[in-house]
């Protein structure tokens, strides 16, 4: 875990709907924050699809199965993405018509 040093308590810049997954917003503030950090540390602020180690305020965290479609609400549903792939796996899924409810 020596890669926990460099990370920088910045932590507070979460941002949700970004128009990626509103369905995020299901859950807000401190919970969100709470979950966002232990999935982090989680994965080693390493995202799952490419592989890359970046600083928190890069990544973010994706449901793997949408909620849209079924996905559960809890931490293996969840990954860490960085904003490139979490940008293209969003971008599929709403090919996919994932995002219609
Ligand atoms: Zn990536």
């Amino acid at each position: 875990m020596a890669k926990l040093k460099t990370l920088k308590p910045k932590l507070k810049t979460i941002k949700t709907g970004q128009g990626l997954s509103p369905v995020v917003d299901r859950i807000r503030g401190t919970t969100l924050q709470n979950i966002r950090v232990r999935i982090l540390i989680r994965d080693n602020f390493t995202c799952q699809v490419c592989g890359k180690e970046l600083r928190s305020k890069y990544l973010e965290i994706d449901h793997i199965i949408p909620l849209a479609i079924g996905g559960r609400e809890d931490d293996s549903n969840r990954q860490v993405l960085c904003i490139e792939c979490h940008r293209e796996k969003s971008r599929i899924e709403e090919e996919m018509n994932y995002g219609q409810r």
